[in-house]
This record gives structure tokens, sequence and C-alpha cells, in this order.
């Protein structure tokens, strides 16, 4: 079933997700919405925040953006990114590796604004999968990057916390106008 993608001013995007202890099938019924919702939107990744729900899960699948590549390195070994997806982390941890870089980053919570934000190029990654196992892997390039835009919604972090101050200036009418309107819609 496809979800409703909440808006920038929907209080759950500022909550920390709780842990996920157990995958119940209420889980995996989320999960498999979340990528459903996902696709419809052409999204690369999506957190649980982002569908209402305040937890520590979120879903990622980098395989249609050719033109921004990633890079995978499971216990040392370089992988296919496109083998690993699509991609669930059930209480992602992240260490960061690389040096910071700037790249492009837009998300299904703020539809239309984009702007360059400046993140590890690489990082570890220690999560749970759907099946409750532990996974860890190294990543690099645009999946580093969704996984840390990712994992800053489980901690109720947006982009534009991490927007440099010049272009959150320039954007601000049209976040002021989103909040707005996600507030308007929501008293409906
Ligand atoms: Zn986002």
């Amino acid at each position: 079933m496809v979800l409703e993608v909440v808006k920038y001013g929907t209080p759950v995007l500022r909550k920390k997700g709780l842990r996920v202890d157990s995958i119940t099938p209420e889980i995996k019924q989320l999960v498999a919405d979340m990528f459903e919702t996902m696709y419809e939107s052409h999204g690369i990744g999506l957190a649980a925040q982002q569908v209402g729900v305040a937890m520590q899960l979120t879903v990622l699948d980098v395989r249609g953006m050719k033109d921004r590549p990633s890079t995978l390195e499971i216990n040392g070994k370089e992988t296919d990114p496109d083998t690993f997806m699509p991609l669930v982390l059930i209480n992602p941890e992240i260490f960061q590796v690389g040096a910071p870089v700037a790249g492009p980053e837009g998300c299904l919570s703020f539809p239309e604004i984009y702007a360059d934000i400046i993140r590890p190029e690489s990082i570890d990654v220690k999560a749970t999968d759907l099946e409750g196992k532990p996974i860890k892997f190294r990543c690099g390039g645009l999946l580093a990057r969704a996984v840390q835009h990712e994992t800053d919604h489980l901690n109720g972090i947006l982009f534009i916390d991490r927007m440099d101050k010049k272009d959150k200036d320039e954007l601000r009418f049209e976040l002021e106008d989103l909040q707005a309107a996600t507030k308007k819609q929501k008293k409906k």
C-alpha cells in the first residue's frame, strides 16, 4: 500500500525514532509499504518518520541513479552496490570514514527543494536487516550520502539543518510556504 509522505512542518519529522527490538509482521508490512511508497515517489531512500512512524527504520534503493555512482565494501571486499539493493536498515549506526564533500540532495518531505550538503564521502554502517541479522558494510558516493540523510531522519534531523546558511536563507520563503501549507492541510 502506498502511504502518505508527510511534509516539512509535520511534528513526527522532528522525533527521534524508537529502536526496533523485534521484527514483527507489522514491521515487515511497514517495510513493504515504505518500499512501495518510495518507488511511487521516485525516491532513493525513505525513513519511517516520513510515513508518520518514529522508529529506527529506513529503506533505500540507489539502483536507478546511474549518473551518481556508489561504492560498497563488505568484509573488506568490493561489491557491486546493485546486488545489495533494495536495502532495509534497522537501528543503523554510522561512522565517518572519508573526508566531507558537498553533493546535491533533495528530500521527499521537501518537494522541489534542493541544496548541496556537506557530508563524509564514505562511512561504515552497522545495522540489522529485516531477518534480524546484524549487517556491516562500508559505502561511498551516493549510497553513503543517502544512508546519512536517512539516518539523520531517524534521529529527527533534516537536511535543512545541515544546509549552508546562505543556501538556507535563499530558500527561506519556500520553506516557510511549505511549512504553512503542511499546517493548513493538517487542519482540514
Ligand atoms: Zn529526506
